[in-house]
Order: C-alpha cells, then structure tokens, then sequence
C-alpha cells in the first residue's frame, strides 16, 4: 500500500499574550508530538472531545497554520519547509471540507464562481469547458447543474455542504481533510452527506483525514481511527477493533457515551471525571490522569505512558496498563 501522508512528532505550541507586548512563559499545547501514517485511499477518523486539538491537526497537515516543529511529508515530499510557490502548486492534491458550510463560501460569489475559480486558479480547464466541467462538479455531489447559477443563500445546509465538497473535488484532490463536516447540519441530512463522501472515496480513490466527534459517524467512514486527548493520540487502530476492543480508559469513556441502537441493553456507561485539563497547564504525567477511573498514584501522575504498539501491531495505546 502506498503511504500518502506521513506525520512524524508533529507539535504545535501557541504562545500566550498577557499584554500588547508581554507574553505567558507558559504554552498552550494544541498538538504535541504525533505521528501517524495514512495510505493512498484510506480514511482515517480524528475523534475526542472539543478542544483536543484535532481541527489544529487537520490544518497543520494542510499548513494552513505553520508547525512548531515535527514533519509532515505527503507523496514523500516535506510540506513543513516547502517554498510557498510550490506549496500553493501541491494545495491542489489536499483540500479541506470546513464545518460551517456557510462560512466557508462567499456569499457574494454564484455557485459556478466559487466551484469554478479552483479550475481557474489551477489551470484545469480552458475557459470554454469550466461550465461544463463545473454542471458535471454538480451533478456529482448530487446538485443540479442549473443551480451553479445561484448564490449561497439560496441553498439549505446539506446543498451549502454540497456546494464546499464540489468545489475541494473540483480539482482533483487525493487527500481531503473534513473537518466536522456534519456536525452543523440536521440529523436528516448528515446521513445523506456522509454516504456522498463514502461514494467519493470509493468512486475516486481519495483518501480523508474524517475529524468529528460523533463516534457513530466516524466508525461507518473509517478504516482507522484516532483518538485525541489534549492535543495527544492516545489510542489507534483499525476501526472495528477500536470499536470492538478500546484499550485505553479514554477511548471505553468516549464509546460508553454512545446511544445503543437497542433500547434496553446492557451497556454501562462510563462517567468521566471533572472537566477536561486546560491546554495551557497540562497535568504531569498521562494528562489523562486526573480523569481516569483506573489510574495509579505514584506512577500515573509522574511518567508519561508513549503511544506504544500492542500485541496487535496494527493497535497502539498510550496506558500503562494497555
Ligand atoms: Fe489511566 Fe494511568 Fe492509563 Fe493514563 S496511564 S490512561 S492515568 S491508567
């Protein structure tokens, strides 16, 4: 299999201003230290709670914001200190689905503008053919080529989705990031989305970094799956032996909070405890300590459990007592 994005010990630490000059000593850690691989035609779910640092992962892949330090490498090529002339020509192969499909577009520019600017932008298609190349956009994210001549505001949430999916597929990307790509939209309409892009991936080989925090979702789009806690992967694996067997007290927290569909069984949910740490002043030791039902004084709050391979080699968690 051929690996198409390759992160390795990837950080990213906001400074803290106190005044218009002064600054915190301290750092926010948005995301400290993660390595992950991903192959051509994979999807790799991000999940974990708001604030984890998973939107922060998705657009330091995409270096929309510059890293402070680690590698991202994508078709061997080192992004982190690619010249931004060269930069701007491999955007076209990584595209981002944002969240508020609304903001995401301008509302002054018609649905042919928008979709067709990236043809442009790139040089994809002589001027002749972008309409056509633009109706044939539509009609595959499931849009009616005559309404590339509306605006924004004409559409509902699920056709605005549409819309940004047509414009990341418009120039032929390999990697998409989709970043909470249904979570503003109606429950209605997130299944209707979601099953649009399992048909694109599989139609077009593209490979998605999927971040969501709906677990549900993340399980039916992905192949793998990661999960975040305070800007760390604490737990990766195949997704039906994540979802089978999670290994980490935070990933059995996470999925213990999930609706049964049967109404009436056994599962027994698991509470966790206080709030989620502050990025600024993470606990020592696993940050997940002071959270953890089985955590062990003495060791817990003072070594940091590394993300380590389990018997299954395909399955890693960073626990102790993995
Ligand atoms: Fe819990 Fe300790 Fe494992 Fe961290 S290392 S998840 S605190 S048991």
């Amino acid at each position: 299999m051929t690996v198409l994005l390759k992160v390795d010990k990837l950080e990213k630490f906001f400074p803290v201003q106190t005044g218009m000059f002064s600054f915190d000593r301290r750092k926010v850690h948005a995301v400290d230290d993660v390595s992950f691989a991903l192959t051509a035609g994979e999807t790799l779910g991000l999940v974990g709670e708001s604030g984890c640092g998973k939107s922060t992962l998705g657009r330091l892949i995409l270096r929309l914001i510059e890293p402070s330090s680690g590698s991202v490498r994508f078709q061997e090529r080192e992004l982190t200190t690619l010249p931004a002339g060269e930069l701007r020509a491999l955007r076209k192969d990584m595209q981002i689905v944002f969240q508020d499909p609304y903001g995401s577009l301008n509302p002054r520019m018609s649905v042919r503008e928008t979709v067709g600017e990236a043809l442009r932008i790139h040089k994809l298609a002589p001027r002749s053919e972008e309409q056509d190349r633009v109706a044939a956009l539509l009609k595959q994210v499931g849009l009616r080529p005559e309404h590339m001549h509306r605006y924004p505001h004409e559409f509902s949430g699920g056709q605005r989705q549409r819309i940004g999916i047509a414009r990341a597929l418009a120039v032929r990307p390999k990697l998409i990031v989709c970043d909470e790509p249904v979570s503003a939209l109606d429950v209605s309409v997130q299944a209707q989305i979601v099953n649009l892009l399992k048909d694109l991936s599989s139609e077009l080989g593209l490979s998605y970094l999927f971040i969501a925090h709906d677990l549900s979702v993340v399980e039916f789009m992905s192949q793998r799956v990661a999960v975040m806690y305070l800007g760390r992967i604490v737990e990766l694996a195949a997704a039906d032996t994540l979802y089978a067997n999670p290994r980490h007290p935070y990933t059995r927290a996470l999925l213990s909070a999930v609706p049964e569909l049967v109404p009436g069984g056994n599962k027994r949910r698991l509470k966790l405890m206080g709030d989620i740490p502050s990025p600024l002043d993470p606990p020592t030791g696993c940050t997940f300590h002071p959270r953890c039902p089985d955590a062990q004084p003495g060791r817990c709050d003072v070594e940091r459990p590394a993300l380590r391979v389990l018997e299954d080699s395909a399955h890693q968690a960073a626990c102790h007592f993995a």
